[in-house]
C-alpha cells in the first residue's frame, strides 16, 4: 500500500494553557494557543516505566488532559467541536527543561527538549460518553506520593473545544490524532528511581510510571 501522508496521526500539544504555569515560568500570556507537535513515535501506552533521557538533565513532568480525535476533518462550528472527541485520557508531556530554555534563549525549535522518545506517555484512553464534562475534569500529578501539581480543566486558559476548533483552522483532523491540552501549575524536576502517578476521580484512572 503506497504511504499516505493524509491517514498519519499527530500529538498535538498546547502551551501556556493555565495562567498559574505561565506564571511559574515567568512567560507571557499568549494571545492566541501555542501549539507545537509531537510524532506519534513519542507516544507510550500504558506503559509502567519510563527511561530518563541521555542528552539533558532536568527532566520535568508536566500532567495534561489529553483528548483523542475519532473523526476526519474539521468542525464547521466551534459547537460541533465536542462531536470529534472519542476519548479522553490524562498523559505526561514529558520536558528536559534545561535544555527547553537553553533553546529557547538561542530563539531554536523545542523538539530536542519535548519531542524525544518516550515523551509522551499516557494512561488508558476512557472512551466519551454524554456524562463527561470536559470542563470539569480534576487531575492530579504525584511524585514519590507527595502532590506535585492538582487542577481542573475548568481552569484553562482557553476550553478543549476551543482548542480543537482553533487547531482545526491549521489542521485537518485524522482518527486517532491526539491532544495535550496543557500543563498547571507545580512542575518539578524527576530523577531515576521517582515513581510518577497521574490520577484523576473523574475519568477513574491512577496509572503509576517508575523512571528508569
Ligand atoms: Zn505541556
Amino acid at each position: 500500500m503506497p504511504f499516505q501522508a493524509h491517514l498519519h496521526p499527530r500529538i498535538f500539544c498546547v502551551g501556556r494553557n493555565y495562567v498559574d504555569h505561565i506564571e511559574e515560568l515567568e512567560n507571557e500570556v499568549p494571545s492566541e494557543p501555542v501549539i507545537f507537535i509531537k510524532p506519534y513515535s513519542c507516544l507510550e501506552q500504558r506503559s509502567t516505566t519510563l527511561p530518563f533521557p541521555t542528552h539533558g538533565a532536568d527532566l520535568q513532568h508536566e500532567i495534561e488532559v489529553v483528548v483523542k480525535i475519532g473523526k476526519a476533518g474539521r468542525p464547521q462550528h466551534k459547537e460541533q467541536a465536542r462531536n470529534f472527541i472519542s476519548g479522553i485520557t490524562l498523559g505526561l508531556d514529558l520536558t528536559l527543561r534545561d535544555l527547553q530554555l537553553q533553546l529557547k534563549q538561542q530563539g531554536l525549535p523545542w523538539e530536542k527538549a519535548k519531542a524525544f522518545e518516550h515523551s509522551a506517555p499516557i494512561a488508558i484512553i476512557r472512551q466519551m460518553t454524554k456524562e463527561i464534562n470536559v470542563a470539569a475534569i480534576e487531575f492530579s500529578c504525584l511524585v514519590n506520593n507527595a502532590i506535585k501539581q492538582q487542577s481542573n480543566t475548568s481552569k484553562m486558559l482557553v476550553p478543549i473545544c476551543d482548542l480543537i476548533y482553533y487547531i482545526s483552522s491549521i489542521w485537518a483532523f485524522v482518527p486517532g490524532d491526539l491532544i495535550f491540552t496543557g500543563t498547571p501549575k507545580g512542575v518539578s524536576s524527576i530523577k531515576k528511581g521517582d515513581v510518577i502517578t497521574i490520577k484523576s476521580e473523574t475519568l477513574n484512572i491512577n496509572h503509576q510510571y517508575r523512571i528508569i
